[in-house]
């Protein structure tokens, strides 16, 4: 683990009581300041493995080490320091917020919670309003009587009022307009440069992720598939599921991957490498050998048996 580096998770492993495969030896790393982009179709474990981050769920398995400290058996005043440090901006804030409460009083909640000094609050939370793009009287609001999208900076808001360095933002402009959606991310870009704060950001759609992220993690049915960072994953993506999601977006610079068939049963997942049922470019040892996360020659990780063995693959599918 490098000086520079916030978190590190190695193996995160979850599985519920249903026999659901959730998140199948997740390792991540991010780096201070920077943004790491969750990207993969819903159900693939990306909040799964948020909530194992946050300790909102218990993992199977693995590690979440956040600048030193192990976060999984933090205790007492080291865990209350962890939860400051490490916040979450859900998706959908219309039922995040507590409706009879102020944006102000929940935000001041988030500071209460984590032992702020009372006499700090009022300057606190009127200056993250402001830094969110929101006036300070919309404080007085209730979360009935904002927008959409100001309801979601309000959320912003309050996940940064105790000063974290690291947010968890799980699909936060999904539920958005195209146009408040840009906005809303400028205002994440803005806030980093300001303050320097590091993202996970969870999103299902591509497109979402590219401009903010500085590498992007691919998540299939509950495994790392592909990691890059945001230029080399679009440029040039490995992984046949990244091809095929970056493939189906408008105007992608690679020939369309339909992908046959539904994603499979999360209890029941394939032998192997679990994307072969749904892979055009499928070989015999797909269904005998999980492909482990390997360099690429362009220096990303895919696991791959065709980036195992070096062989090249097309841009477009296989006839
Ligand atoms: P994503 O965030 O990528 O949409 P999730 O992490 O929410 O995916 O879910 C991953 C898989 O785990 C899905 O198949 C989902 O149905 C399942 N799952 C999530 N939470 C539970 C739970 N509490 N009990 C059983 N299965 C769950």
């Amino acid at each position: 683990m490098s000086a520079e580096t916030l978190l590190d998770v190695v193996d995160l492993a979850k599985t519920f009581p249903n026999g659901t495969r959730a998140a199948d030896d997740v390792s991540l790393s991010l780096t201070r300041g920077q943004t790491l982009g969750v990207v993969g179709e819903s159900g693939c474990g990306k909040s799964t493995t948020a909530k194992m981050i946050l300790r909102l769920l218990k993992p199977d398995r693995g590690s979440v080490t956040f600048e030193g400290i192990d976060v999984l058996r933090a205790k007492g005043s080291e865990l209350k320091e962890v939860r400051r440090r490490l916040q979450l901006v859900p998706q959908n804030p219309q039922t995040s917020f507590n409706p009879r409460l102020t944006i102000r009083a929940s935000l001041e909640f988030n500071l209460r919670a984590h032992g702020v000094p009372r006499r700090t609050w009022r300057s606190t939370v009127d200056d993250m309003l402001l830094r969110c793009g929101l006036r300070v009287e919309q404080g007085n609001s209730y979360p009935h009587e904002l927008s959409g999208g100001q309801l979601q900076r309000a959320a912003i808001a309050r996940a940064l009022v105790t000063g974290p360095d690291l947010v968890v933002c799980d699909e936060a402009v999904s539920a958005l307009d195209k146009s408040v959606q840009a906005q809303v991310l400028n205002l994440l870009s803005e806030l980093q440069s300001d303050l320097g704060v590091s993202y996970l950001f969870i999103s299902h759609d591509l497109s979402v992720v590219e401009h903010i992220s500085d590498r992007v993690l691919v998540m299939y049915l509950g495994r790392v598939v592909e990691q890059a960072t945001s230029e080399a994953l679009y440029a040039d993506p490995v992984h046949p599921y990244t091809k095929a999601l970056l493939s189906s977006a408008p105007g992608a610079p690679i020939e369309r991957i339909v992908l046959q068939g539904e994603p499979p049963n999360p209890a029941d997942p394939p032998s192997g490498c679990t994307f072969r049922t749904r892979c055009p470019w499928v070989m015999d040892t797909c269904a005998l050998e999980r492909p482990l996360l390997a360099t690429t020659p362009a220096g990303s990780l895919a696991a791959c048996h065709l980036n195992l063995s070096s062989r090249p693959l097309a841009t477009s599918s296989p006839a």
